[in-house]
């Protein structure tokens, strides 16, 4: 039988099911990465548990999120990660050293393998050939536990690029078109594999570009096939040993297709508030910007990095741009001053930032009020930036650089440079002194916790009935940042749900904590795709320990939804979509669940109006026992205390 590169991935590591799509199906992943912010929980989440080691070939913590030191809180977080860390034996990134998702794909990546990373960015690895899938601290820690990982088997779309980008049009107009196509829903319980003659022309990073923003579509993943290139990506950071050959049969079998000839795109930005909202530069060319920001997992490699410093070379930045870029990694930080990147950057007027995520998720760097901000990020989610005002553009680092020369949203090609021709270095600097190998003698190791650092909070069994009142009403496409706000002032508190329930559903309703917790909890009615972005379970976490019994949507985002189950949250989707409009806020709800099985429909009952309105339940029936038990990590005790 012919294969696509998506069924060889899932093949090497699959222990159940098969590839029959929309079935449930477990693998037994090859490596894991967590992150500072999502790894907290994990962390919690294992203390709960016992596990004294890890039980995977290869775990790599980072330490990237979470970086200002305003306080003590987030250092302490740094100090209590590096503690378990060491005694569990995962190595870890020293802080500050660069986004995972980059470092991951310079110093770990290995095509053919399996990757569970704890962000929903862990996709960006499909560009070095691997099958990697974002998930929330909690799978996280069940990957470390050795617990096998479930997901349904998607659908393969085949998306093939031919000819070559043209000046100035880089690879991150690439995934723009493709959500420009298909939007932020169109890869919902799908997996993009890139293919044709164009892939050839594209490196890792630039793969990892176009991986890494596939999360925007709702895609489960992205991937590329490993080649010549990935090769010399291996070769330049010393790993030539891990290079193995891998792509699709021939005429191999796809659910779908998109074609995309290089060739004819042009440079695309991402209107506000969503990375579906694309149209041509030239469309919004002259509108004026306040702040420029290149920076990112998607956008900072070291070829962007140069690019940029092309643009930037012997020009300065316009009066009214605060204008600044985070590398991505350290060995990019090197390898731009080795080149004199750096001096042309910060000789234009731009600001240059240490190598982590900060402004992309609040954490820095947010725009003033009413701000226009043009960034290369891969999300601009409405308050994402921690100002809720803003206006924020995703663009290419090129748009991005020519903007802030101008002060008006720029067609790069419009101005008078020379595009440069990239080549991978031979050989890049060697930077893997980054990595702490974890403690020979893990049972000395002490593991010190600052006074912010909560215990995961007690969550008992789920109810027979569930009644209670409408809390909110919602549209399509609430986020991540919606449900649990971003931004410097609520990530510091992210391993304390006590502390950050108090922000819940902020962005959309600032009476929501004291009414959920005044009313004993409720219900949460929503339009489709809801829970969209990222993988930070806080995001279920915080409405559950609020008292939220049941989310009644039209959809949600495959992530949010494992993080409900994970969590103890009824996840409930109307039978009749238009339903939805039989329930208004405050409307009193009820519902028996006392039978939780999976496929069957339940009568939920309006008792405000008296109406009676079908829904079901999208998750598997091991994810209604982990609901019906109030949570997965009491059934996980259950299962260890035996
Ligand atoms: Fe960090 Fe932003 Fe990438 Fe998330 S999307 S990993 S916050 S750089």
């Amino acid at each position: 039988m012919k294969l696509t590169l998506t069924e060889k991935l899932i093949n090497s590591s699959l222990v159940e099911g098969n590839l029959e799509r929309g079935t449930r199906i477990g693998i037994k992943p090859d490596q894991a990465l967590m992150h500072d912010l999502n790894a907290m929980m994990t962390y919690l989440a294992l203390e709960a548990l016992d596990l004294d080691k890890i039980k995977i070939d290869l775990a790599v913590q980072y330490i990237d999120h979470n970086m200002i030191q305003a306080d003590f809180k987030n250092d302490d977080d740094h100090r209590y990660i590096q503690d378990i860390t060491s005694k569990l034996g995962i190595t870890t990134a020293r802080p500050g050293s660069g986004i995972c998702h980059q470092l991951h794909l310079e110093h770990w990546g290995v095509p053919g393998k399996s990757l569970i990373g704890g962000d929903s960015h862990t996709v960006a690895a499909g560009g070095i050939g691997m099958l990697s899938i974002g998930v929330g601290g909690f799978d996280s820690a069940m990957v470390l536990a050795g617990e096998t990982f479930y997901f349904t088997m998607p659908k393969i779309v085949k998306v093939e690029l031919d000819g070559k980008l043209p000046p100035f049009v880089s690879a991150k107009n690439i995934i723009l078109e493709v959500l420009r196509r298909i939007g932020v829903k169109g890869g919902i319980g799908k997996i993009l594999e890139y293919t044709g003659s164009g892939v050839k022309t594209l490196n890792v990073a630039e793969r990892s570009t176009i991986t890494n923003m596939g999360q925007e579509t709702g895609a489960t993943t992205s991937v590329f096939p490993s080649d010549e290139n990935t090769r010399k990506w291996l070769r330049a950071y010393g790993r030539e040993k891990d290079y193995t050959p891998i792509s699709a049969d021939k005429d191999a079998t796809y659910d779908e297709v998109i074609k995309i000839n290089l060739s004819e795109l042009e440079p695309l930005i991402a209107l506000p508030h969503l990375p579906e909202n694309v149209v041509p530069v030239s469309e919004v060319a002259g509108t004026k910007i306040d702040q420029v920001m290149i920076g990112s997992c998607t956008n900072t490699a070291l070829n962007d990095v140069l690019s940029v410093a092309n643009i930037l070379d012997g020009n300065t930045v316009h009066k009214d741009v605060d204008a600044g870029l985070y590398p991505s990694t350290r060995t990019v930080i090197r390898e731009a001053m080795a080149r004199g990147a750096f001096d042309k950057i910060a000789a234009s007027g731009f600001r240059l930032f240490e190598a982590v995520c900060g402004g992309c998720n609040g954490n820095g760097f947010a725009p003033k009020t009413d701000g226009v901000s043009l960034r290369t990020t891969p999300r601009n989610f409405y308050g994402r930036t921690g100002t809720k005002s803003a206006k924020v553009y995703l663009c290419s680092p090129e748009v991005a650089a020519a903007s802030a020369l101008t002060g008006v949203i720029t067609d790069p090609r419009t101005l008078n440079v020379s595009p440069v021709e990239y080549e991978l270095p031979e050989k890049f600097i060697d930077d893997y002194n980054i990595f702490i190998e974890p403690s020979s003698s893990p049972e000395d190791i002490v593991i010190r916790r600052g006074p912010n650092i909560k215990p995961v909070p007690e969550m008992k069994p789920m109810e027979n009935i569930l009644s209670g009142v409408t809390l909110l009403k919602l549209d399509n496409d609430v986020t991540t940042d919606h449900i649990c706000p971003a931004g410097a002032n609520f990530l510091p508190i992210r391993s304390n749900i006590p502390e950050l329930s108090k922000y819940g559903f902020n962005v959309v309703d600032e009476s929501f904590p004291e009414r959920a917790k005044k009313s004993g909890g409720g219900f949460i009615v929503a339009g489709s795709n809801y829970g969209q972005g990222s993988s930070r379970e806080q995001a279920a976490m915080v409405p559950r320990y609020l008292g939220v019994k049941a989310v009644i949507a039209k959809s949600f985002a495959r992530l949010h939804l494992a993080n409900m189950s994970n969590w103890g949250i009824l996840p409930l989707t109307f039978v009749n979509e238009d339903d939805y409009n039989k329930i208004s806020k405050d409307d009193v709800l009820s519902i028996d669940v006392s039978s939780l099985v999976e496929g069957k429909i339940y009568s939920l009952i309006n008792e405000t109006s008296n109406v009676t309105i079908k829904v079901s339940s999208p998750v598997s029936q091991d994810e209604l026992e982990y609901v019906k038990a109030g949570g997965r990590i009491n059934l996980v005790k259950e299962k260890i205390s035996k």
